[in-house]
């Protein structure tokens, strides 16, 4: 029984990943921002435990950090950092604040986590990063751009930190999902779900199982001797 931290478990693809593991026999814990009912209808049916706590703030994630901490009974053994936020529209258009967001949530929270968590880690001489980035993130979005900045970092920060921690035998890799079925796409009409779906070779739009399916292979002994890498769950649309 490993112990796991996931961040936004509360929706789409965090709660599918929050299941796979609770599921697998794991101690789970996982961070939502306010979504609370969300996030108990979740913990009930998982078991798994919801702690509050928006990781774009380095502050909150260390006290978060400490609830997890009591609730699992220990260190992180896998953390996946999977909360993230879009943002559309014209970059010209785009204020400070959308852009610091943006950035916050999907980038510089990957980095406050692996930075709190990696200590234990190291100590343990094991461990396991995950990271959700985005296709986006590979072949950039028309309308996404600090989204698709952030999700580019996030593959920066898997390569350096994986070469930095393997000495200590901490894999650290990255999924990068393409359109998933969540909340987050919920604001596409049928009409633009289908035309993404005709536009993926696959021929259809992805499920958040099957993301959370390589989020869990990644964190399993089968995966061992994998880090620094990015794998596309998209359907093939970002080949
Ligand atoms: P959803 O919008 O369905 O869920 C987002 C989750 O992140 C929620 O649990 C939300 O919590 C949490 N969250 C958002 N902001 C914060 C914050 N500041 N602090 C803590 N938690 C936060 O998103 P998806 O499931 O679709 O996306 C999950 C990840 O997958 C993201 O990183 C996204 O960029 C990525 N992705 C998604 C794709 C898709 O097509 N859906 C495609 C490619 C990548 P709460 O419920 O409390 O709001």
């Amino acid at each position: 029984m490993r112990k796991v931290l996931i961040t936004g478990g509360s929706r789409g693809i965090g709660a599918a990943i929050v299941r796979a593991f609770s599921e697998a026999g794991d101690r789970v814990v996982f961070f939502y921002h306010q979504n609370h009912t969300a996030a108990a209808t979740i913990a009930a049916k998982t078991g798994a435990t919801a702690i509050p706590c928006d990781v774009s703030d380095p502050d909150a994630v260390r006290e978060g950090l400490a609830a997890a901490r009591a609730a699992l009974g220990g260190e992180p053994e896998v953390l996946v950092s999977n909360a993230g936020i879009s943002h559309t529209g014209l970059s010209r258009d785009m204020t400070d604040a959308e852009w610091r967001s943006v950035l916050d949530t999907n980038l510089s929270a990957a980095f406050y986590l692996a930075r709190e968590v990696q200590g234990a880690m190291i100590r343990a001489s094991e461990g396991r990063m995950l990271f959700i980035g985005s296709m986006w993130g590979k072949v950039g979005a028309s309308c996404e751009v600090a989204y698709s900045a952030a999700k580019a970092g996030l593959r920066g920060l898997t390569m350096a930190l994986a070469k930095e921690l393997g000495p200590s035998h901490i894999t650290v890799n990255c999924v990068e999902p393409g359109v998933i079925a969540t909340d987050m796409n919920a604001h596409l009409d049928s009409k633009a779900l289908e035309a993404l779906a005709e536009e993926t070779p696959l021929g259809r739009i992805g499920a958040p199982a099957e993301v959370a399916a390589a989020v869990l292979f990644l964190a399993s002994p089968a995966a061992a001797f994998i880090t620094g890498q990015c794998l596309g769950v998209d359907g093939g649309f970002a080949i």
